[in-house]
């Protein structure tokens, strides 16, 4: 594609890399099919294409309207096209930069801009997010099934003591901790058995990564440099990995050294901290011979005969598009004695996207109602996934059971 950028972007670092992601890209389409907005909305400018043109004028100096932003809005940032696409445009971050333009260039209604800034002071600090949880649970019968459904009833196993040489940092995230903190405990617990032990690393918090994709970008760098900060010691220390069971989250962090490059501060110590980023996937499938071994242990051990469990796996957009995981968490499922039931589309995004399910209510319940359509056709007794935003997305409209797999595996190590 030819650019011709206006000077106010050319010769900044963001306008060379959207510079470089412009040109990689041939016109050629093949993103159209894989992108869930384009397939309900029918309107080229809600598709993968659409949007870089839209970037693309934006970036040529073009005026920023309210159609630019209503088509930007839309866009789930599931990165499906990226793995679509056959000449590697990284629409993921060229987005990012339109959407920071545009919010510097026209203002939103003030109930609009209301919101974003409350979903940024609440959802990434985790007392906040759990006061909100906490009251929320004390008044659950008066909530609407759908949002009832999202709070928390699990209750979180003990985590393991320190005593295995070899260490992880499990790290915790802000909402998932207020949402989910069994899904940490069981990961912890599992490593536990394979002789590794899982570390705490309270002083990190929120990722950044909704931040960035409210076009917050100094507020999402602010998060990110925290986060170094808060890492270094345990990756100092000798830490093997820092892990993640939230599959969004360990894709931000792998973003850490790209988007701190420019920062001489920061930048050396980002690289290092996404090089040693792991969703839990990612690390438990280089673990699989420890863990199948571990699991046919426990199978044997158990009193009661496991009965056969039906799994539905929704693998979120983060894991399959971003970390580029696929196949790795199936196999683990089925190593552990569940049956893996089969699931259309499961490239498709199931409609949270972080603040999405908030902020483009009707788009994504119509992605919920599909995706949940794919995995409820193979009548399982759970369905699983690997990301909290996920997780709580796919409770609101569900009876059935949602988990996150790692609390299946061990619950199964436990002989559940
Ligand atoms: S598939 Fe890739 S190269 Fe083709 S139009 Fe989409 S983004 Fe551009
Ligand atoms: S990120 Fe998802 S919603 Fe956005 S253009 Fe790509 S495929 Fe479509």
């Amino acid at each position: 594609m030819q650019t011709a950028l206006a000077d106010f972007i050319r010769d900044t670092p963001a306008g060379r890399e959207a510079d470089t992601i412009l040109r990689s890209c041939v016109h050629c389409g093949f993103c159209l099919p894989a992108c869930p907005t384009y397939q309900l909305l029918g309107d080229e400018l809600d598709s993968p294409r659409g949007r870089i043109y839209l970037v693309k004028q934006l970036l040529e100096g073009q005026p920023v309207t309210s159609r630019t932003q209503l088509h930007l809005d839309r866009c789930l940032t599931c990165r499906a096209c990226e793995s679509a696409c056959p000449s590697g445009v990284e629409y993921g971050r060229l987005i990012d930069i339109g959407r920071t333009l545009t919010e510097e260039r026209l203002p939103r209604p003030p109930a609009v801009l209301l919101a974003r800034w409350l979903l940024r002071r609440i959802v990434p600090h985790r007392r906040r997010a759990a006061l909100l949880v906490g009251l929320a649970r004390s008044v659950r019968w008066l909530l609407p099934p759908a949002l009832e459904r999202r709070l928390p009833r699990g209750r979180a196993a003990p985590w393991p003591p320190v005593r295995h040489a070899r260490r992880v940092v499990l790290l915790e995230g802000c909402v998932q901790w207020a949402l989910a903190p069994e899904i940490n405990a069981a990961a912890a617990n599992v490593l536990d058995r394979l002789g590794i032990s899982a570390i705490r690393a309270s002083a990190a918090g929120c990722c950044g990564a909704l931040s960035l994709h409210l076009a917050a970008g100094s507020e999402a760098l602010a998060q990110l440099r925290h986060n170094v900060d808060a890492l270094w010691p345990h990756v100092a220390a000798g830490a093997d990995a820092l892990v993640f069971t939230s599959s969004a989250c360990a894709a931000m962090l792998g973003d850490y050294g790209r988007l701190l490059e420019d920062d001489p501060a920061y930048a050396a110590r980002a690289r290092r901290i996404s090089a040693m980023t792991r969703d839990i996937s990612q690390l438990l499938d280089t673990e699989r011979a420890a863990l199948t071994a571990t699991l046919a242990q426990a199978a044997g051990g158990s009193r009661t005969c496991a009965q056969p469990v039906r799994v539905a796996f929704q693998a979120p957009c983060t894991l399959q598009h971003a970390l580029k995981v696929r196949g790795a968490v199936e196999p683990l499922l089925s190593a552990a004695g569940f049956t893996l039931t089969p699931v259309a589309d499961g490239q498709r995004c199931c409609g949270s996207a972080g603040a999405y399910s908030i902020l483009q209510p009707r788009l994504s319940r119509q992605l919920l109602r599909a995706k949940l359509v794919a995995l409820e056709a193979g009548a399982p007794d759970v369905i699983a996934s690997a990301n909290i935003g996920c997780l709580a997305h796919l409770r609101s409209g569900t009876a059935l059971p949602v988990r996150h797999w790692v609390e299946l595996l061990a619950a199964r190590i436990a002989g559940g």
